[in-house]
């Protein structure tokens, strides 16, 4: 079926038009017309190969929502004109001990990517930056919300990323939680650790980001690089969440848990971080970790949260013709606070071409 996106050729170059073709809807098959795609950091990442392993031409986007066009014989939770999402990943083996307990993402074989292929090699998948997607049943999930559906796309990444750990770190009403980075994936870890009851605490190195952290729930804002605000917060914090896109000092966090408390890493930056201060871990038990995405069943429970929550991301939709300035702006941390792309916007490459 043919398809219309915007990809990168190779590192160096913008993104730009670039027809494919789709896989025809099989019986388990799932088609949607995309209509908003949010903009993750790892867009970039993998435009830009700066995890070294981007099969071009690449085509980003794994925070999708449509609606959908046509479903297989055997489809029936989904019909045509359902508002349906997909996010990071389209296929797993199914049949691993992690896939057994719905974590997919830890599939044993390598899970598909929306976009880049399997995560261990294979052939190249097509993401969402683009006018429609095939994806099997079982990767597609319900939107629960009734509207504004350009702001829960980015649900289906940052949402996820930040819900998943929360959950399994066990995060209650009157946890001290620290979400570090106030970019895509911190204004939703702030927005869930608040609806989950969590006193959070934002830690940024924008100062200028402070009121809209409070707005979004934070209790308290602390800017980072500000020794004296990190020091009041020494052995307090039962949990933080730290998505931030970039290698740095995390002694400076790990100082701020109590006894056993863990700091999770959700950021993925493209060289690694220098490595932690082992006193600081050992003489406290505190512990370091990290967590990748989520399993399409929480996937699914954290947006009937978000639903029942009134929760949705806070968003600047662009044209897909304004991708590369907006890739421009999220490495200078200047999104409030995630970019969606309007999918309607790519008429107008398929009427130019
Ligand atoms: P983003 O919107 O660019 O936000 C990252 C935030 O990190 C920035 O807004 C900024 O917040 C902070 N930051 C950036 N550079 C920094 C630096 N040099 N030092 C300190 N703080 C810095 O990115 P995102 O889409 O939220 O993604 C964040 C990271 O998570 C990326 O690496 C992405 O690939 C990764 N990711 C991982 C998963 C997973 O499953 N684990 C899933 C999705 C994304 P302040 O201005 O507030 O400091
Ligand atoms: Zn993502």
């Amino acid at each position: 079926m043919k398809t219309l996106g915007y990809a990168a050729q190779n590192p160096g170059t913008p993104l730009a038009p670039f027809q494919f073709q789709r896989r025809a809807v099989g019986a388990n098959d799932v088609q949607i017309d995309i209509l908003f795609c949010g903009v993750c950091h790892s867009d970039l990442h993998t435009a830009r190969n700066e995890w070294n392993n981007t099969l071009y031409p690449s085509v980003p986007g794994h925070e999708i929502v449509g609606k959908v066009r046509a479903v297989g014989s055997n489809v029936s939770a989904f019909k045509v004109g359902d508002i349906a999402g997909v996010g990071c990943m389209v296929d797993s083996c199914q049949s691993c001990p992690s896939c057994a307990e719905g974590l997919e993402q830890y599939c044993e074989s390598g899970f598909t990517g929306t976009y880049n292929g399997p995560v261990f090699g294979g052939e190249n998948t097509f993401g969402g930056y683009s006018d429609n997607v095939v994806v099997d049943q079982k990767f597609v999930l319900r939107i629960s919300h009734t509207g504004n559906f350009a702001a829960v796309a980015p649900l289906l990444c940052a949402g996820i990323t930040t819900y998943s750990p929360l959950r399994q770190w066990n995060v209650q009403p009157g946890h001290k939680v620290g979400v570090v980075g106030l970019g895509g994936l911190g204004h939703m870890g702030v927005k869930i650790a608040a609806a989950m009851g969590a006193h959070v605490v934002l830690f940024t190195t924008s100062p200028n980001k402070r009121e809209d952290a409070l707005r979004l729930g934070a209790a308290e804002v602390v800017v980072s690089k500000n020794p004296d605000e990190m020091a009041a917060h020494a052995n307090s914090f039962d949990f933080i969440l730290n998505t931030v896109a970039a290698p740095h000092n995390l002694d400076a966090f790990l100082g701020l848990l109590k006894r056993d408390a863990t700091m999770t890493l959700v950021g993925a930056p493209d060289s690694p971080h220098p490595s932690p201060e082992v006193f600081s871990l050992i003489f406290k038990r505190r512990r370091l970790a990290g967590s990748l995405i989520g399993g399409i069943a929480e996937t699914q429970e954290m947006l009937d949260f978000c639903a029942a929550h009134g929760i949705v991301s806070d968003i600047e939709m662009i044209p897909i013709q304004g991708i590369n300035q907006a890739y421009e702006r999220m490495l200078k941390s200047d999104v409030k606070y995630r970019f969606v792309i309007d999918m309607a916007s790519l008429k107008d490459d398929a009427s130019a071409a």
